[in-house]
C-alpha cells in the first residue's frame, strides 16, 4: 500500500527534529473536525506515492533530515506499515508514528520491533462522548483504553493530543481524560482551525483563556501540558 501525501520538510511535527511527514489515506473514524477529509473519506481517489521516490529521496538526505513522520488517516491500517518502517529505520531515520489509538495491538508490534522511536496519540474527548466526537455510531472503546494504557506504561515516549472544538468539550471532559490518563508523558491542548478540508463545518474552536482552564486541570494529574497553535 503506498502514502497518499508527503510533506516534504516540517519543523513542527517532531520537537526540535527536521521532519519529512508522509501521509496514509483511510481511517476508521470520521472526526467532523479532522483537517484531511479527502484521505479519510475517498481513499480510494487519493495519490499513490511509490515507495521508491520517497526512499530515494530519504536516501539522499540523510545529513540533512532527523526524523519520519507517519500519519494519516490512520497509519496502524496500512498492511504493509512495519515493512516500510523498516525500510526507513534501515537508513538510521527517527520515526514518529501518529494514530487514533484504535488498533492497540499493531502498536504493540512496531515497539516491540524497535520501529518507532515516538507515539502521538490523540484523544478525542473524555470516555462517555468519545464515539461521539469521531464521528462514529459505535466504537470498541476497549482499544482506545488498551492503548492509552499501553502508552502510559512507557513502553516509548508518546504524547497525548485533543483538538478543542467548543461545542464539544468543556471543564468535566478534561477532568475526566485527566483521571483516565494520570501518569502520561505529556498532553497537547490543540487549537481547531475551520478550513475547506474538514469534514464538518460551523464548529468553533475553543479561546485561549478556555484552553488555559483545560491545561490547569490536566496538570493536576499529567506534569507536561502545554497549547499548540495558540501562540
Ligand atoms: S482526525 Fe484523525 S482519527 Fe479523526 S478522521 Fe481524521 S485522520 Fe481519522
Amino acid at each position: 500500500m503506498d502514502f497518499s501525501g508527503w510533506e516534504k520538510l516540517s519543523l513542527l511535527d517532531f520537537d526540535d527534529n527536521i521532519t519529512t511527514t508522509l501521509f496514509m489515506a483511510g481511517c476508521s473514524f470520521r472526526c467532523p473536525f479532522c483537517q484531511n477529509s479527502s484521505l479519510v473519506l475517498h481513499p480510494e481517489t487519493a495519490p499513490k506515492i511509490p515507495w521508491s521516490e520517497i526512499m530515494d529521496y530519504l536516501e539522499k538526505r540523510k545529513s540533512v533530515l532527523d526524523a519520519v513522520c507517519v500519519t494519516g488517516g490512520e497509519p496502524t491500517l496500512m498492511p504493509d506499515l512495519a515493512e516500510k518502517l523498516a525500510d526507513i529505520k534501515s537508513l538510521g531515520y527517527k520515526i514518529k508514528l501518529d494514530s487514533n489509538g484504535s488498533r492497540p495491538e499493531i502498536i504493540r508490534v512496531l515497539v516491540n520491533q524497535g520501529l518507532v522511536d515516538y507515539v502521538a496519540m490523540d484523544i478525542k474527548n473524555s470516555p462517555e462522548k468519545y464515539a461521539m466526537t469521531t464521528g462514529c455510531n459505535s466504537l470498541n472503546m476497549d482499544d482506545i483504553m488498551e492503548t492509552t494504557h499501553y502508552l502510559i506504561d512507557n513502553h516509548i515516549p508518546h504524547e497525548f493530543r485533543t483538538t478543542t472544538i467548543a461545542e464539544y468539550h468543556n471543564e468535566h471532559d478534561f477532568e475526566e481524560i485527566g483521571k483516565w490518563l494520570n501518569g502520561a508523558q505529556r498532553y497537547f491542548i490543540q487549537r481547531y482551525v475551520d478550513s475547506e478540508h474538514c469534514i464538518a463545518h460551523g464548529l468553533h474552536m475553543v479561546s485561549k483563556e478556555k484552553a488555559l482552564e483545560f491545561k490547569a486541570i490536566l496538570e493536576k494529574y499529567i506534569s507536561h501540558v502545554d497549547l499548540r497553535g495558540y501562540d
